[in-house]
């Protein structure tokens, strides 16, 4: 289907921050596959995980017990507020089971017309139709039946609209700590904090989405552990969960799963050996101590160097935002064009809401090659400099 605009790139192999071509033609990734790509392509420790489950188990079912999927699950519940897991194949799925499990708590509590859920101008959770609908994107919901019932938005951050929607018939409030897709903006910290608050004062649950910002992009595990208190009843994530392998997951206190009883959901090939044995890698490297200061440097080392590409082309890049490895530049130039001028550039970034690029590079990008995206970066911004002035040049057509 066209659902689609492709750039006519196509790539035969990668190698950690590295795509090349298949007429051999080398480029610096700073996007990841749009922050999938947490460790790397063709990652050693990822490629010998897959490759030594390929030659023992792919699939069996949900109906028997699979030892690696109870391992990740334990890794998950481990490292963050979880008790418990429902695995999927793609982030809109972990979404989708969010939801339910949300609106299944409250019918479980003897409250089933809470059924609400409060989400945010900007935000991106996923296709399937409740995904959409919790977006609000008007985009994205056009042409595809009037809008499900139960969906609110608000503006993003804020505060006063979110306490006066806060009602008997709210579900759940969703949001990303960090928004992706619409344009790298973060939750101020102490804001997250008030809505955990405002959520244990009402019975409200919070869902957050950390598909793109979690699993250590943010220089925590969590984007959520940078604030104070405000951890989540329900969690959704995926992307660098399994580095390139389809995975994604749908984590619950046992509080807010209570209403996940036997037959109440369910998947064929959500958390099937394959794809555990490649989260269970992935995960056992995104939790080391050592990635997450070695994603800390990285942050300092960009905040500076953007700084310094802002003050050279205040023409072309209006301000920098984002947290941790998930950044945004906010331009005056439109930001498809800048992408082809990264691209002349051999650089790959992604697009985003707003008028921004985003800069989402593997985790363990070295020094060396953060110093050469900004090095790309500069040439994209002297490309758009240069096309706005021939731009002003021209005669008025
Ligand atoms: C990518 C993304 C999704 C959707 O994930 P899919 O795997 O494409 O279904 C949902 N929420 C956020 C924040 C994302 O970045």
């Amino acid at each position: 289907m066209g659902v689609y605009s492709r750039t006519p790139l196509a790539f035969e192999r990668g190698e950690g921050a590295r795509l090349y071509t298949t007429d051999g033609d080398a480029y610096l990734d700073c996007m990841a596959g749009i922050a999938v790509n947490a460790l790397g392509h063709a990652n050693p420790i990822l490629v010998a995980a897959l490759k030594a489950q390929a030659e023992k188990l792919w699939h069996t079912s949900n109906i028997f017990t699979i030892p690696n999927q109870e391992k990740l699950a334990k890794a998950l519940t481990d490292a963050s507020f979880a008790d418990e897991v429902f695995f999927t194949n793609s982030g809109t799925e972990a979404i989708e089971c969010a939801i339910k499990t949300a609106r299944k708590y409250h019918w479980a509590m003897g409250a089933p017309e809470r059924i609400d859920i409060i989400g945010f101008d900007g935000s991106f959770h996923g296709r399937t139709l409740a995904a959409v609908n919790a977006s609000g994107n008007a985009s994205y919901l056009e042409g595809f039946g009037p809008p499900m019932p139960g969906f609110v938005h608000l503006p993003f951050g804020d505060m006063d609209a979110l306490c006066a929607a806060v009602g008997p018939t709210t579900a759940a409030i969703i949001l990303e700590p960090v928004q992706g897709e619409g344009g790298a903006r973060s939750w101020p910290e102490a804001d997250l904090t008030a809505i955990r608050k405002l959520c244990d004062e009402t019975g409200t649950l919070l869902i957050y989405d950390e598909i793109q910002c979690g699993l250590g992009r943010t220089g925590k595990l969590f984007a959520y552990e940078w604030a104070a208190d405000a951890a989540p009843d329900i969690m959704a994530i995926a992307k660098a969960l399994g580095g390139g392998f389809p995975v994604g997951a749908c984590l619950a206190t046992a509080e807010a799963g209570r209403g996940m009883t036997v037959g109440s959901h369910g998947s064929t090939y959500g958390g099937n050996p394959l794809a555990m044995a490649v989260g269970e890698a992935s995960v056992a490297e995104l939790v080391k101590p050592e990635l997450m200061a070695h994603v800390r440097e990285l942050v300092g080392y960009f905040k500076q160097q953007l700084g310094g590409l802002t003050e050279r082309y205040p023409d072309v890049v209006e301000e920098i935002r984002g947290k941790g490895l998930l950044i945004g530049l906010k331009l005056h130039t439109p930001n498809r064009e800048f992408m082809q001028h990264a691209r002349e550039q051999h650089l790959l970034i992604a697009g985003g809401g707003d008028n921004c690029v985003r800069l989402l590079p593997p985790l363990n990008l070295t020094l060396a090659e953060a110093s050469e995206a900004i090095g790309k970066l500069e040439g994209a911004c002297e490309a758009a400099r240069a096309k706005v002035q021939s731009q002003a040049r021209a005669p008025a057509a």
